[in-house]
């Protein structure tokens, strides 16, 4: 099994459950979904003339849809060579669901580490049994692709979107008669910092007991 990789790099989890948490995040390239809000539209094809050496990926430094084939091994091993210490690791993309991601999950928790998935729910999932999952739900995009039912369930924690009460509604209709784990997170995040969108999360969460998410990468100005 190998995987297209956009990007990997060390940082703080800026979102959701896990926010602040040293992590290794791993790029998948790759994404039908189509949000016109997507901040990473530059993975969303797949064009064999962007694939490039792992070298030359890894010293990218800008965004761009440049990606590398890679093994779970080939993974393991940059990772052990670049002396990256965090024992998370963020699958994202793109939308990383469009991959088989048992074979890397088993790999990396060989070497310790525990997996996070980001997904927009619209793949059925391939995962370790212990990887984190994250479904942030994308509700009527272009792609025309349908949230599911089992990864709604499989999820750990549900992170949403948020601008206008619109969205909570919206999210509210997703989760109707959905079979949750019964210690699901779910997470609020205003979109693009907007201050009103920021306002109506904090309300929102306070009034449910639900999470804020607010995205600390982009305060903090780290990738
Ligand atoms: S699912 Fe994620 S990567 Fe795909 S278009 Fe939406 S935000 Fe972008």
């Amino acid at each position: 099994m190998t995987y297209r990789i956009n990007e990997i790099f060390e940082t703080l989890q800026g979102e959701g459950t896990f926010t602040g948490v040293p992590s290794i995040f791993i790029r998948l390239q790759g994404c039908p979904v189509g949000c016109p809000w997507c901040d990473t539209q530059h993975t969303w094809e797949i064009n064999s003339a962007d694939e490039v050496s792992v070298a030359r990926m890894m010293d990218k430094s800008e965004a761009s849809p440049h990606w590398a084939t890679m093994s779970s091994d080939d993974i393991v091993e940059l990772i052990k060579q670049r002396g990256y210490r965090a024992k998370h690791v963020v699958i994202t993309g793109g939308e990383p669901a469009m991959y088989d991601l048992r074979a890397l999950g088993e790999a990396l928790e060989a070497q310790g580490m525990r997996l996070q998935i980001e997904t927009s729910g619209t793949y059925e999932l391939l995962i370790t049994p212990a990887t984190w999952v994250t479904v942030s739900p994308k509700l009527d995009m272009p792609g025309g692709y349908l949230v599911r039912s089992d990864c709604l369930s499989r999820a750990d924690e549900i992170k949403h979107p948020v601008a206008m009460q619109k969205h909570v509604d919206a999210l509210d209709q997703l989760l109707k008669g959905q079979r949750l784990n019964a210690d699901v997170v779910i997470c609020l995040q205003p979109i693009s910092q907007r201050p009103r969108a920021t306002e109506l999360a904090m309300k929102v969460c306070i009034e449910r007991n639900w999470r804020l998410s607010v995205q600390m990468h982009k305060y903090l100005n780290i990738e």
